[in-house]
Protein backbone atom coordinates (compact mmCIF):
# COMPACT_ATOMS: atom_id res chain seq x y z
CA UNK A 1 0.00 0.00 0.00
CA UNK A 2 1.10 3.54 -0.95
CA UNK A 3 0.00 6.64 0.70
CA UNK A 4 1.09 8.95 -1.95
CA UNK A 5 1.35 8.44 -5.54
CA UNK A 6 5.31 7.98 -6.90
CA UNK A 7 6.96 10.94 -8.70
CA UNK A 8 7.41 8.60 -11.65
CA UNK A 9 5.23 6.33 -13.53
CA UNK A 10 6.42 2.61 -14.36
CA UNK A 11 8.63 2.49 -17.54
CA UNK A 12 5.20 0.00 -18.67
CA UNK A 13 2.89 2.66 -18.15
CA UNK A 14 4.88 5.49 -19.57
CA UNK A 15 5.65 3.28 -23.16
CA UNK A 16 1.50 2.94 -23.19
CA UNK A 17 0.87 6.62 -22.61
CA UNK A 18 3.59 9.35 -22.80
CA UNK A 19 3.00 11.49 -26.51
CA UNK A 20 -0.55 9.49 -26.60
CA UNK A 21 -2.82 12.89 -26.01
CA UNK A 22 -6.10 12.11 -27.63
CA UNK A 23 -5.96 14.01 -30.92
CA UNK A 24 -7.73 17.41 -29.86
CA UNK A 25 -9.92 17.81 -32.87
CA UNK A 26 -11.11 14.52 -33.80
CA UNK A 27 -10.94 12.66 -30.41
CA UNK A 28 -8.85 10.27 -32.28
CA UNK A 29 -7.10 7.95 -29.52
CA UNK A 30 -4.87 6.70 -32.21
CA UNK A 31 -2.41 9.33 -33.38
CA UNK A 32 -3.19 10.93 -36.92
CA UNK A 33 -0.62 10.24 -39.49
CA UNK A 34 0.19 13.93 -40.26
CA UNK A 35 1.46 13.08 -44.14
CA UNK A 36 1.86 16.91 -45.10
CA UNK A 37 5.65 18.40 -46.38
CA UNK A 38 4.37 22.15 -45.32
CA UNK A 39 1.77 23.80 -43.17
CA UNK A 40 -0.51 27.20 -43.26
CA UNK A 41 1.69 29.95 -41.83
CA UNK A 42 0.91 31.18 -38.49
CA UNK A 43 -0.37 27.50 -37.61
CA UNK A 44 -1.08 27.57 -33.55
CA UNK A 45 1.98 25.10 -33.26
CA UNK A 46 4.26 26.55 -35.15
CA UNK A 47 4.78 24.26 -37.87
CA UNK A 48 6.19 25.38 -41.02
CA UNK A 49 8.11 22.71 -42.93
CA UNK A 50 8.14 18.70 -42.98
CA UNK A 51 12.48 18.72 -42.67
CA UNK A 52 11.93 20.50 -39.55
CA UNK A 53 8.89 18.99 -37.46
CA UNK A 54 6.23 16.80 -37.67
CA UNK A 55 3.49 16.36 -35.02
CA UNK A 56 4.16 12.39 -35.41
CA UNK A 57 7.88 12.90 -34.49
CA UNK A 58 7.20 15.17 -31.22
CA UNK A 59 4.73 12.54 -29.91
CA UNK A 60 7.47 9.74 -30.79
CA UNK A 61 10.05 12.07 -29.29
CA UNK A 62 8.07 12.72 -26.23
CA UNK A 63 7.86 9.00 -25.45
CA UNK A 64 11.79 8.69 -25.97
CA UNK A 65 12.11 11.28 -23.88
CA UNK A 66 10.23 9.81 -20.77
CA UNK A 67 11.54 6.64 -21.37
CA UNK A 68 15.05 7.73 -20.83
CA UNK A 69 14.54 9.95 -18.30
CA UNK A 70 16.10 12.98 -20.65
CA UNK A 71 15.03 16.58 -21.71
CA UNK A 72 14.29 15.70 -25.39
CA UNK A 73 14.79 13.35 -28.30
CA UNK A 74 15.37 14.02 -31.45
CA UNK A 75 14.11 11.25 -34.13
CA UNK A 76 16.25 10.79 -37.54
CA UNK A 77 16.21 8.46 -40.46
CA UNK A 78 17.94 5.31 -38.75
CA UNK A 79 20.08 4.70 -35.99
CA UNK A 80 23.50 5.20 -38.21
CA UNK A 81 22.19 9.23 -38.64
CA UNK A 82 21.58 9.43 -34.98
CA UNK A 83 25.76 8.25 -34.38
CA UNK A 84 26.79 10.04 -37.46
CA UNK A 85 25.15 13.27 -36.14
CA UNK A 86 26.36 12.92 -32.85
CA UNK A 87 29.99 12.52 -34.28
CA UNK A 88 29.31 15.33 -35.99
CA UNK A 89 29.70 17.64 -32.86
CA UNK A 90 33.03 16.33 -32.52
CA UNK A 91 35.46 19.22 -33.28
CA UNK A 92 37.51 18.87 -36.77
CA UNK A 93 40.94 16.88 -35.81
CA UNK A 94 38.97 15.93 -32.27
CA UNK A 95 39.78 12.84 -30.36
CA UNK A 96 37.10 9.90 -30.40
CA UNK A 97 37.17 6.72 -28.62
CA UNK A 98 34.64 3.93 -29.25
CA UNK A 99 34.46 0.31 -28.96
CA UNK A 100 36.24 -1.61 -30.41
CA UNK A 101 33.90 -4.93 -30.07
CA UNK A 102 30.78 -2.57 -30.65
CA UNK A 103 28.44 -2.17 -33.06
CA UNK A 104 29.26 -2.89 -36.77
CA UNK A 105 27.99 0.22 -38.89
CA UNK A 106 29.86 2.13 -35.93
CA UNK A 107 33.02 0.99 -35.96
CA UNK A 108 32.62 1.31 -39.99
CA UNK A 109 31.35 5.21 -39.36
CA UNK A 110 34.43 6.08 -37.49
CA UNK A 111 37.39 4.23 -39.50
CA UNK A 112 35.72 6.08 -42.37
CA UNK A 113 36.10 9.52 -40.10
CA UNK A 114 39.45 8.77 -39.43
CA UNK A 115 40.37 7.47 -42.89
CA UNK A 116 38.74 11.15 -44.05
CA UNK A 117 40.96 12.75 -41.71
CA UNK A 118 37.74 14.30 -39.90
CA UNK A 119 39.15 13.11 -36.60
CA UNK A 120 41.11 10.68 -34.80
CA UNK A 121 39.40 7.54 -33.50
CA UNK A 122 40.67 4.87 -30.93
CA UNK A 123 38.46 1.74 -30.66
CA UNK A 124 38.74 0.13 -27.12
CA UNK A 125 37.56 -2.77 -25.52
CA UNK A 126 35.23 -0.81 -23.56
CA UNK A 127 34.30 -2.98 -20.91
CA UNK A 128 38.42 -2.58 -19.94
CA UNK A 129 37.91 0.34 -17.47
CA UNK A 130 41.62 1.60 -17.37
CA UNK A 131 42.22 0.88 -20.97
CA UNK A 132 38.76 3.80 -21.35
CA UNK A 133 40.29 5.42 -18.45
CA UNK A 134 43.60 6.15 -20.66
CA UNK A 135 42.26 6.13 -23.99
CA UNK A 136 39.41 9.12 -22.65
CA UNK A 137 42.25 11.71 -22.06
CA UNK A 138 42.37 14.41 -24.41
CA UNK A 139 38.90 12.82 -26.11
CA UNK A 140 35.91 15.09 -27.40
CA UNK A 141 33.76 11.84 -27.10
CA UNK A 142 33.71 8.86 -25.89
CA UNK A 143 31.21 6.72 -27.55
CA UNK A 144 29.70 3.78 -25.52
CA UNK A 145 27.14 0.63 -25.73
CA UNK A 146 25.31 -0.26 -22.40
CA UNK A 147 25.87 -3.92 -23.58
CA UNK A 148 27.94 -4.13 -26.67
CA UNK A 149 26.40 -6.07 -30.31
CA UNK A 150 27.42 -8.17 -30.90
CA UNK A 151 29.59 -9.67 -27.86
CA UNK A 152 27.21 -8.64 -25.69
CA UNK A 153 30.22 -7.33 -22.81
CA UNK A 154 29.08 -4.56 -20.40
CA UNK A 155 30.99 -1.65 -19.36
CA UNK A 156 31.11 -0.32 -16.22
CA UNK A 157 28.87 2.71 -17.11
CA UNK A 158 29.31 5.09 -14.19
CA UNK A 159 33.41 4.89 -14.17
CA UNK A 160 34.04 5.42 -17.38
CA UNK A 161 31.29 7.95 -17.75
CA UNK A 162 33.36 9.88 -14.44
CA UNK A 163 36.84 9.24 -16.33
CA UNK A 164 35.02 11.08 -19.53
CA UNK A 165 33.65 14.03 -17.66
CA UNK A 166 36.98 14.64 -16.03
CA UNK A 167 38.68 14.81 -19.19
CA UNK A 168 36.21 17.02 -20.50
CA UNK A 169 34.68 14.38 -23.45
CA UNK A 170 30.96 14.21 -24.36
CA UNK A 171 29.14 10.87 -23.80
CA UNK A 172 27.02 9.10 -25.99
CA UNK A 173 25.73 5.76 -25.19
CA UNK A 174 23.63 3.40 -27.44
CA UNK A 175 21.26 1.64 -25.44
CA UNK A 176 19.46 -0.52 -28.17
CA UNK A 177 19.98 -3.52 -27.05
CA UNK A 178 19.65 -3.28 -23.54
CA UNK A 179 16.59 -0.29 -23.89
CA UNK A 180 15.79 1.68 -21.75
CA UNK A 181 13.65 -0.54 -19.37
CA UNK A 182 17.16 -2.02 -17.84
CA UNK A 183 19.16 0.91 -18.10
CA UNK A 184 18.64 4.61 -18.22
CA UNK A 185 22.41 6.11 -19.07
CA UNK A 186 21.48 9.74 -18.83
CA UNK A 187 20.88 9.02 -14.81
CA UNK A 188 24.14 7.27 -14.77
CA UNK A 189 25.42 10.57 -16.43
CA UNK A 190 25.47 10.10 -19.99
CA UNK A 191 24.85 13.29 -22.26
CA UNK A 192 23.51 11.21 -25.13
CA UNK A 193 21.44 8.10 -25.52
CA UNK A 194 21.17 6.82 -29.22
CA UNK A 195 18.61 4.16 -29.90
CA UNK A 196 18.37 2.29 -33.41
CA UNK A 197 14.62 2.49 -33.33
CA UNK A 198 14.26 -0.37 -35.97
CA UNK A 199 15.38 -2.79 -32.97
CA UNK A 200 13.51 -3.17 -30.07
CA UNK A 201 11.32 -0.29 -29.93
CA UNK A 202 9.88 -0.19 -33.27
CA UNK A 203 10.13 -4.40 -31.99
CA UNK A 204 8.34 -5.44 -35.66
CA UNK A 205 11.14 -6.04 -38.31
CA UNK A 206 9.29 -3.11 -40.45
CA UNK A 207 10.85 -0.23 -40.39
CA UNK A 208 14.42 1.95 -39.80
CA UNK A 209 14.70 4.48 -37.93
CA UNK A 210 16.66 6.45 -35.14
CA UNK A 211 16.97 8.55 -32.04
CA UNK A 212 19.02 10.35 -30.22
CA UNK A 213 17.85 11.26 -26.51
CA UNK A 214 19.58 14.35 -24.53
CA UNK A 215 19.97 15.56 -20.90
CA UNK A 216 20.46 18.68 -22.07
CA UNK A 217 18.50 20.70 -24.31
CA UNK A 218 21.18 22.89 -25.70
CA UNK A 219 23.08 19.77 -26.68
CA UNK A 220 20.41 18.57 -28.69
CA UNK A 221 19.28 21.55 -30.57
CA UNK A 222 22.89 20.83 -31.94
CA UNK A 223 21.86 17.83 -32.71
CA UNK A 224 18.35 19.51 -34.61
CA UNK A 225 19.97 21.42 -36.47
CA UNK A 226 22.40 19.18 -38.02
CA UNK A 227 19.53 16.47 -38.71
CA UNK A 228 17.61 20.26 -40.07
CA UNK A 229 20.84 21.06 -42.16
CA UNK A 230 21.69 17.57 -43.08
CA UNK A 231 18.02 16.46 -44.08
CA UNK A 232 17.70 12.70 -43.03
CA UNK A 233 15.03 12.71 -41.80
CA UNK A 234 12.30 10.01 -40.76
CA UNK A 235 9.44 9.63 -42.85
CA UNK A 236 6.30 9.82 -41.41
CA UNK A 237 4.53 6.36 -42.21
CA UNK A 238 8.08 4.63 -40.28
CA UNK A 239 7.12 7.29 -37.34
CA UNK A 240 4.07 6.55 -37.08
CA UNK A 241 4.68 2.64 -36.93
CA UNK A 242 7.71 3.20 -34.65
CA UNK A 243 5.18 4.66 -32.60
CA UNK A 244 2.87 1.96 -32.67
CA UNK A 245 5.32 -0.82 -32.02
CA UNK A 246 6.69 1.22 -29.28
CA UNK A 247 3.45 1.26 -27.46
CA UNK A 248 4.21 -2.35 -26.41
CA UNK A 249 7.79 -2.27 -25.82
CA UNK A 250 7.52 -3.59 -22.30
CA UNK A 251 5.10 -6.42 -22.84
CA UNK A 252 7.64 -7.60 -25.48
CA UNK A 253 10.80 -7.12 -23.62
CA UNK A 254 9.68 -8.69 -20.86
CA UNK A 255 8.91 -11.30 -22.88
CA UNK A 256 11.97 -11.56 -25.18
CA UNK A 257 14.09 -10.93 -21.68
CA UNK A 258 12.41 -13.96 -20.40
CA UNK A 259 12.88 -16.30 -22.98
CA UNK A 260 16.68 -15.36 -23.55
CA UNK A 261 17.33 -16.17 -19.76
CA UNK A 262 16.01 -19.77 -20.17
CA UNK A 263 17.43 -20.04 -23.52
CA UNK A 264 20.75 -19.38 -22.44
CA UNK A 265 20.57 -21.34 -19.53
CA UNK A 266 19.44 -24.66 -21.86
CA UNK A 267 22.26 -23.57 -24.48
CA UNK A 268 25.18 -23.79 -21.74
CA UNK A 269 24.73 -27.31 -20.57
CA UNK A 270 24.14 -28.44 -24.07
CA UNK A 271 27.14 -30.59 -25.44
CA UNK A 272 27.20 -29.20 -29.28
CA UNK A 273 27.90 -25.70 -27.64
CA UNK A 274 31.04 -24.24 -26.53
CA UNK A 275 29.75 -21.00 -25.36
CA UNK A 276 27.39 -18.82 -24.35
CA UNK A 277 27.58 -15.15 -23.66
CA UNK A 278 24.90 -13.82 -22.19
CA UNK A 279 24.85 -10.87 -18.87
CA UNK A 280 22.16 -12.66 -16.82
CA UNK A 281 24.85 -15.65 -16.65
CA UNK A 282 26.70 -16.46 -13.59
CA UNK A 283 29.48 -17.65 -15.71
CA UNK A 284 29.48 -14.30 -17.66
CA UNK A 285 32.40 -12.49 -16.92
CA UNK A 286 30.76 -8.89 -16.22
CA UNK A 287 27.80 -10.69 -14.75
CA UNK A 288 27.71 -8.58 -11.25
CA UNK A 289 28.43 -5.08 -13.15
CA UNK A 290 25.37 -6.21 -15.31
CA UNK A 291 23.26 -7.10 -12.16
CA UNK A 292 24.72 -4.00 -10.59
CA UNK A 293 23.51 -1.76 -13.59
CA UNK A 294 20.41 -2.90 -15.18
CA UNK A 295 17.14 -3.70 -13.73
CA UNK A 296 14.40 -6.09 -14.68
CA UNK A 297 16.38 -8.01 -16.75
CA UNK A 298 19.69 -8.46 -18.80
CA UNK A 299 18.13 -8.17 -22.38
CA UNK A 300 17.44 -10.22 -24.94
CA UNK A 301 20.48 -11.22 -27.28
CA UNK A 302 22.24 -14.45 -26.60
CA UNK A 303 25.94 -15.12 -28.74
CA UNK A 304 26.50 -18.32 -28.72
CA UNK A 305 29.68 -20.62 -30.40
CA UNK A 306 28.52 -24.11 -31.25
CA UNK A 307 30.88 -26.58 -31.69
CA UNK A 308 32.34 -27.57 -35.62
CA UNK A 309 33.43 -23.84 -36.43
CA UNK A 310 31.99 -21.34 -39.50
CA UNK A 311 30.30 -24.17 -41.82
CA UNK A 312 28.58 -25.99 -38.75
CA UNK A 313 27.46 -22.52 -37.50
CA UNK A 314 25.84 -22.02 -40.81
CA UNK A 315 24.51 -25.40 -41.67
CA UNK A 316 22.72 -24.54 -37.93
CA UNK A 317 21.29 -21.57 -38.85
CA UNK A 318 19.47 -22.57 -42.29
CA UNK A 319 18.18 -26.07 -40.08
CA UNK A 320 16.28 -24.27 -38.05
CA UNK A 321 12.27 -23.81 -38.72
CA UNK A 322 10.83 -21.26 -36.39
CA UNK A 323 14.44 -19.04 -36.21
CA UNK A 324 15.16 -17.55 -39.04
CA UNK A 325 18.22 -16.49 -40.16
CA UNK A 326 18.73 -12.71 -41.03
CA UNK A 327 20.63 -9.59 -39.76
CA UNK A 328 19.24 -7.16 -37.20
CA UNK A 329 17.76 -8.37 -33.73
CA UNK A 330 14.96 -6.75 -31.57
CA UNK A 331 11.51 -8.32 -33.84
CA UNK A 332 8.90 -9.85 -32.14
CA UNK A 333 10.28 -13.07 -34.17
CA UNK A 334 13.17 -14.97 -33.19
CA UNK A 335 16.26 -14.62 -35.80
CA UNK A 336 19.38 -15.76 -35.43
CA UNK A 337 22.99 -15.19 -37.22
CA UNK A 338 26.51 -15.87 -37.81
CA UNK A 339 28.36 -12.76 -37.32
CA UNK A 340 31.46 -13.37 -38.49
CA UNK A 341 30.45 -13.61 -41.99
CA UNK A 342 31.05 -9.92 -41.77
CA UNK A 343 34.59 -9.16 -42.00
CA UNK A 344 34.28 -6.38 -39.22
CA UNK A 345 32.72 -8.66 -37.18
CA UNK A 346 35.46 -11.23 -37.80
CA UNK A 347 37.64 -9.02 -36.21
CA UNK A 348 36.02 -9.66 -32.99
CA UNK A 349 33.89 -12.53 -32.93
CA UNK A 350 34.66 -16.74 -32.83
CA UNK A 351 33.56 -18.13 -36.39
CA UNK A 352 31.27 -20.25 -35.17
CA UNK A 353 29.60 -17.65 -32.81
CA UNK A 354 26.06 -16.71 -33.71
CA UNK A 355 24.06 -14.15 -32.52
CA UNK A 356 20.66 -15.22 -31.07
CA UNK A 357 17.65 -12.27 -31.03
CA UNK A 358 15.22 -13.89 -28.89
CA UNK A 359 11.45 -13.39 -30.19
CA UNK A 360 8.12 -13.29 -27.98
CA UNK A 361 7.42 -16.91 -29.03
CA UNK A 362 6.76 -19.94 -26.88
CA UNK A 363 10.52 -20.70 -25.01
CA UNK A 364 9.60 -24.46 -25.52
CA UNK A 365 9.11 -24.40 -29.05
CA UNK A 366 12.57 -22.18 -29.36
CA UNK A 367 14.62 -24.66 -27.70
CA UNK A 368 13.08 -27.21 -29.39
CA UNK A 369 13.97 -25.75 -32.96
CA UNK A 370 17.23 -25.15 -31.52
CA UNK A 371 18.11 -28.46 -30.18
CA UNK A 372 16.68 -30.39 -33.34
CA UNK A 373 19.31 -28.02 -35.36
CA UNK A 374 21.89 -28.79 -33.09
CA UNK A 375 21.56 -32.28 -33.38
CA UNK A 376 20.52 -32.44 -37.11
CA UNK A 377 23.63 -30.64 -37.83
CA UNK A 378 26.12 -32.44 -35.31
CA UNK A 379 29.51 -32.91 -36.69
CA UNK A 380 30.83 -36.80 -37.21
CA UNK A 381 33.53 -37.25 -34.74
C1 LIG B 1 21.26 -1.78 -35.58
C2 LIG B 1 22.10 -1.01 -34.63
C3 LIG B 1 22.52 0.29 -34.94
C4 LIG B 1 22.23 0.96 -36.27
O1 LIG B 1 20.88 1.22 -36.42
P1 LIG B 1 20.16 1.34 -37.86
O2 LIG B 1 18.77 1.70 -37.48
O3 LIG B 1 20.30 0.02 -38.53
O4 LIG B 1 20.87 2.41 -38.60
C5 LIG B 1 23.26 0.97 -34.00
N1 LIG B 1 23.59 0.40 -32.84
C6 LIG B 1 23.22 -0.85 -32.51
C7 LIG B 1 23.63 -1.42 -31.20
C8 LIG B 1 22.45 -1.60 -33.39
O5 LIG B 1 22.10 -2.86 -33.08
Amino acid sequence: MRDHPRSHRAAATTAVHAGGQPDPVTGSLAPPLVATSTYRQGNPAGFEYGREGNPVWERLEVLLTELEEGSGAAVMASGMATIAAVADLVPEGGRVVAPANGYTGTRVLFRRLQQAGRMHVDLVYIEDTEAVRTAVQGAALLCLETVTNPMLSVPDLPAVIEAAHAAGALVMVDNTVATPLTVRPLTLGADLVVHSVSKYVGGHSDLVAGAVIARDIALLDRIRATRHASGGILGQLETWLALRGARTLAVRFGRQQANAAELAQRLEGHPEVISVSYPGLASHPHHQRAASQMSGGFGALIAVEVRGGAERAEAFAAATQLWQPATSLGGVESTLERRARYPVDAEVCPPGMLRLSCGIEDVDDLWDDLATALAETRPAE
